[in-house]
Parts: structure tokens; sequence; C-alpha cells
């Protein structure tokens, strides 16, 4: 095995210490084979493994005459992720280490590692590499991770029907408005209100009203569009807002859900619902401040529909 390590200048232990036998060669081996940690020492040119110590050789096997992409990672080619052009600077000289975080593709576990160019014991650069086992940190860090993002999008879920929420409406709402704006594309939104809502749960239960509204949740998920931000933002009050789409195109969606409504009735035990609504639509306008303000014309239409006699779809430009 070629484990040369370097004859670095190590001075020699004082007489008498006991130790004086132990070459500084035979010391550092021992000290680089009972790291709890990954070292080993490449050619930066050819990728030949030049020093792996015992923690690699374990769990890697041996180096012999190998490169560090056979051995380390059972690639066919130098990896893709070679961090080598970052450890030399432009005029040929060592950089400083690069510190970087990474999961091995053969035996899964995470490491850090610092990379760092050396002279070796024949005066050439060579790439060293310390990298120590992370996993533990690491799958703490992707569990947290997680767990946030869980929790975050429980936050903006509208429990009873799964669509989005009202945060989320507005969270959501802006970040396409912003986008909307710079790429110049047209955006409408629908608005609407369940009709006579309170005698539903008058007549049939405050479950039954629930189920209504759950029913209306199912509709609108098979009929908006996957870019598109549908939420309930209040009791019984749903918005949609369709990106790169015009009032028109709005207008025609209201009437086709207005349309899925009446033809599917809400079973809710022995009894079915044939819920209505009243439709507001309205788009962007090139000086529109903001969301609120497209909104508030969305709603008046919204209330002209209910003036109108409900069950009906109006457009406010
Ligand atoms: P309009 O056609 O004018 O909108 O009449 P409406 O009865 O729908 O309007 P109103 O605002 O008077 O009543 C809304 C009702 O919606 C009152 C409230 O109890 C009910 N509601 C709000 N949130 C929920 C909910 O989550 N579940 C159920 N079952 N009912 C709800
Ligand atoms: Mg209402
Ligand atoms: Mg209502």
């Amino acid at each position: 095995m070629n484990s040369g390590i370097p004859s670095l200048n190590i001075p020699a232990a004082p007489e008498g210490s006991g130790i004086s036998e132990i070459t500084p060669a035979e010391g550092l081996r021992a000290v680089l084979d009972n790291l709890d940690a990954l070292v080993y020492v490449s050619d930066f040119e050819t990728h030949e493994l030049l020093y792996m110590n015992a923690y690699g050789r374990r769990i890697w096997g041996s180096i012999d005459g190998k490169k560090c992409w056979e051995v380390l990672q059972n690639n066919a080619s130098p990896c893709d992720f070679c961090t080598n052009h970052l450890l030399i600077d432009s005029e040929g000289n060592p950089s400083p280490p690069h510190i970087w975080e990474f999961q091995n593709r053969l035996d899964n576990r995470w490491y850090q590692c610092r990379d760092q160019a050396i002279p070796w014991i024949d005066g050439r650069l060579v790439r060293l590499e310390i990298a120590t086992d992370i996993t533990d940190r690491k799958e703490m860090e992707l569990a947290l991770k997680e767990a946030h993002a869980k929790a975050r999008a429980a936050a903006l879920e509208d429990d009873l029907t799964g669509l989005h929420n009202r945060r989320a409406f507005f969270e959501l709402g802006n970040q396409l408005l912003k986008q909307t704006r710079r790429n110049g594309s047209p955006l409408a939104i629908i608005m609407f209100d369940l009709d006579h809502f309170k005698k539903i749960n008058d007549n049939h239960g405050h479950d039954a009203g629930d189920e209504v509204l759950r029913h209306v949740g199912r509709v609108l998920m098979s009929n908006v569009r996957e870019a598109d931000i549908a939420a309930r933002i209040g009791g019984e009050e749903f918005a949609i807002l369709l990106g790169d789409a015009h009032a028109a195109q709005a207008s025609e969606l209201a009437e086709r859900l207005l349309g899925v409504m009446h033809e599917t009735p809400v079973r809710y035990h022995d009894v079915r619902i044939r819920p209505t609504a009243s439709f507001g639509i309205s788009s962007l306008h090139p000086d529109e401040p903001n969301l609120e303000n497209l909104m508030a014309r969305a709603d008046s239409a919204m209330y002209e529909s209910k003036a109108l006699g409900r069950g009906r779809v109006r457009v406010k430009p």
C-alpha cells in the first residue's frame, strides 16, 4: 500500500523520556490512524490517492494505485463536485482551506470536509482533506427543517377545506402580484360568498354547513389551475387569484363554478343541499396600489350580485 507519511521535521523526544525509540513517522502514523476523522491526500492532476488514514481505509478500503473518485465515491470519472479548483489561487499558491458539508454516496453519511493544498514530500502541491462525520447533527438539522416546513404549511392551510387560509392568500397573493408587475402580465380575481348560508346552518345544523364548505373546497380544488391561489378568506367567503388571466377568463371560471355547485348537490345524511354563491370579478389595473385595492373592487362587484338577487356573477373590470 502506498501510504507514505511525509517526513515532517518533528523534533526527537527528549533523552530519558522513554519514547526516544519511537520515530516521528511512527508517532505521526499512530496519531493519524487513531483520529476519529478521514484524512487523505491526493494528486491534483492525476487524482491518485497518495495517503489515507486507517479511518478511511476501514470505510472505503485500500487505496493502492487508485484515484480518489474510485475509492471514495465509486465514480468512473472525477466527481462533479470536486473542490480542487478552489484550493489553488490564480498564481498557483495554496488558497485558504475550503470547508464544506456533503453526503458521501457510498456510506450515505454526512461529512464536514476541510480541503487544503499542501506541499508534498517531493515539493509538489497536493490535496489534503480532513473529513469529520456530522451525520447525527445533520439529521437533526434536516428533521428540524422538515418540522418547520410542516408547521408552516399547517399554519397556512384552512383546516376545514384544505384550501389556503386568509393569511396564505395574502402572502402568496402579494408574491404573485409582484411577479405579475415584473412580467407585465394580467391578473384577475374572483371573490364569492355563499348565499343565505345562515339558513343552511339553521335548517340542517352547523355540521351540514361545514359539509357544504368542504364541498365548495373540493369544487375549487378540481376546477382551479395549480398556479392559481384559491383560499377560504372568511367564514363562507372565498377568493381566487388567477395569474396570467383577464376578467373575461375569471368570469368564465366563476360561471363554471356556479354551474358545478348547482349540478352537484351536497349530500348530508338524507338531505341534499344545493348551495349558490354571489360572485364578484375584477382585474389588475396598471396603477393598482396593492392587493387590497383589487379585492375591494371585486368585493363591491360581489355585493352587486347579492343586491341583484344572488347566485350570479358581476364584473367590475
Ligand atoms: P348572504 O347571502 O347575504 O351572504 O347571507 P348569509 O346567511 O350567507 O350571510 P350571513 O353573513 O348573515 O351569515 C353567514 C353565516 O355563516 C353565519 C355564520 O354562522 C356562518 N358560518 C361562518 N363560518 C362558518 C363555518 O365555518 N361553518 C359553518 N357551518 N357556518 C359558518
Ligand atoms: Mg359572508
Ligand atoms: Mg353569505
